[in-house]
């Protein structure tokens, strides 16, 4: 897969979906969670833009993806996910990385 500078400005960064109870906080696991959606480029062979996902340990990615069971329901984890998306999009814009 292609590295984008948001992509790898992820790495070694603090997970901000945090799943409870799900969270491993180790950010060397920490990748771009992208965010799939009716209506946004998510199609076949499409994945959404890197702004659209939040910085996602392999824990918190794994269940926000399905791929990890986990005691909360599918809305509870895309919450998390969207959530995980604002703090993510604050700090690159804090840090410039993102004009707002
Ligand atoms: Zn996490």
């Amino acid at each position: 897969m292609k590295q984008t500078k948001l992509t790898k400005a992820a790495r070694g960064r603090d997970c901000q979906i945090r799943v409870p109870g799900v969270c491993n906080g180790n950010p060397e696991t920490t990748v771009l969670a992208h965010f799939r959606m009716a209506g946004t480029r998510c199609g076949t062979g499409l994945k959404p833009n890197d702004l659209q996902a939040a910085w996602a340990c392999s824990a918190c990615h794994d269940a926000v993806d399905g791929r990890g069971k986990t005691d909360f329901s599918h809305d509870e984890l895309r919450t998390m996910h969207l959530e995980g998306i604002v703090r993510t999009l604050d700090i690159l814009v804090a840090e410039g990385s993102v004009a707002a």
